[in-house]
């Protein structure tokens, strides 16, 4: 064995971090990260330009703020918006705008930088610090040995390489549980190129997204002559975007790989293996600390079992941050946390992503979003084909009651059966979403299906 090799780990061990992991969302665990709270604020006022503008702004000092919820009262969160108007100021010179956000002594150990795929106007950078590949390849290594990576397994990546943010640094994260190997091939390649190769090194491991899992699947027969069951694809690890936590795609993946889907969306989550999907654990607490606030009025929403809010992160190893480099960060996303134990007795909170906080709409002044009307409908299936779309007949996010959803039934179904149908699927969505919706009947496949991103807003204004 090299000397330079991590330590060998027990197969069996619950955890990568055996000391760590066990304290997450724990009393000692919040007492960790007070105690990092105060020279991360000195950090970021010292070093980072930006934060030290939002500190100033605010009226305060870092010596003024005793504890998170002093935090949360004394600095306003930041988000894409902030970024843009810095890249605005700087007249779009990457670099400066870049010194600006992240500091120069950061900028001076600048490793790479990706950034989102976003399509339109300048996509936001994504850093990493030298220091952000070993935080990362630590938590990283949460997130896998929970996914069940052990010695032995050969992993496929096949996010974009491509500046993706869950790309080429993957190839960094993935380092530290001992005795994986890594086959970087990329969503680039293709269908068939990806396929081939998988055979050909016997992967047994692949991270991607859903829908290049779904694909591959679709493929196989076409470029391989066999299955894609046939391959021994054992752990599909699937994130940077939903699918993995809904359960139609779920256990289409898993039959039709004989694999376990792990998810591992966004940010510092993975989920686990338990049968009805529980939601991603938090397993990041000693690297950020995590909280939930109103995406109206962005004040603190406790962290109490079920409760939904915009998610906000602020890093607390600031020299080696990854996806969230400023105090009070956002991505804009709507999370809903769980902070109840989980059946499968591992730590940490849990959190599901219920959509896009500019996506919300409002029926008598409830939030609804569009991604939680779809895992209802999903959870229908075959009842329905999954396919639907919420008609709007003004500008969101206001909408007069009732929320009209025009719903594919599944093949099968007949006429007769819907108007039962409707009825539990209302009751449905007000026991979750607390939202009576207006359901219009729909053939099966009379809606356009979308290779990409499912538009699911009809707009009839
Ligand atoms: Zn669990």
């Amino acid at each position: 064995m090299s000397k330079f090799a991590p330590p060998a780990k027990d197969v069996d061990d619950l955890y990568f971090n055996q000391e760590i992991e066990p304290l997450l969302n724990t009393p000692q665990m919040a007492k960790i990260q007070l105690e990092k709270l105060k020279p991360t604020l000195q950090f970021f006022y010292d070093h980072v330009p930006f934060d030290r503008e939002r500190m100033d702004d605010a009226g305060f000092k870092p010596q003024d703020i005793e504890s998170f919820d002093d935090l949360a009262r004394a600095l306003p969160i930041c988000g894409q918006a902030d970024y843009r108007e810095v890249f605005e100021r700087f007249d779009n010179d990457m670099l400066k705008a870049y010194d600006h956000l992240y500091g120069e002594l950061r900028m001076q150990q600048l490793h790479l930088i990706t950034t989102t795929s976003g399509t339109t106007g300048i996509p936001t950078p994504y850093p990493v610090f030298h220091d952000s590949v070993e935080a990362m390849g630590e938590v990283l290594g949460r997130m896998g040995w929970r996914g069940g990576l052990r010695a032995g397994d050969r992993l496929a990546i096949g996010y974009g390489l491509s500046m993706h943010a869950a790309g080429t640094p993957i190839l960094y994260y993935y380092k530290k549980i001992p005795g994986v190997t890594i086959i970087p091939i990329g969503a680039e390649a293709g269908a068939e190129r990806f396929l081939t190769l998988l055979k050909l090194f016997q992967v047994n491991a692949i991270t991607c997204t859903p829908s290049l899992a779904l694909y591959l699947a679709e493929k196989s027969e076409e470029y391989l002559g066999e299955p894609i069951s046939s391959l021994g694809i054992e752990k599909l690890l699937l994130g940077a975007e939903p699918g993995a936590g809904i359960p139609e795609i779920r256990n289409r993946l898993e039959s039709e790989y004989g694999a376990s889907v792990i998810d591992v969306g966004a940010g510092y989550g993975v989920s686990c293996e338990c049968p009805e999907y529980q939601g991603m654990h938090w397993v990041g607490d000693d690297h950020c600390y995590y909280e939930l606030v109103d995406p109206e009025t962005f004040e603190p929403v406790p962290m109490t079992n079920g409760a939904t809010g915009l998610a906000v992160f602020t890093p607390l190893e600031p020299e080696a941050t990854i996806y969230f480099s400023n105090l009070r960060y956002t991505l804009n996303d709507i999370h809903q946390v769980f902070t109840d134990d989980c059946p499968c007795g591992r730590s940490g909170f849990r959190y599901k992503i219920v959509g896009r906080a500019d996506d919300m709409l409002k029926v008598k002044g409830v939030p609804v979003y569009p991604a939680a009307i779809q895992g209802v409908i999903n959870g229908f299936v075959p009842e329905l084909t999954g396919s639907f779309r919420i008609a709007l007949d003004r500008e969101p996010p206001l909408v007069i009651a009732p929320l009209k959803l025009k719903v594919e039934y599944g093949e099968g179904v007949t006429e007769q059966e819907l108007p039962a149908l409707e009825e539990k699927i209302i009751q449905k969505m007000k026991a979750l979403l607390k939202v009576s919706p207006a359901i219009s009947w729909l053939k099966p496949n009379s809606l356009e299906r979308a290779l990409k991103k499912t538009q699911l807003l009809e707009k009839n204004y």
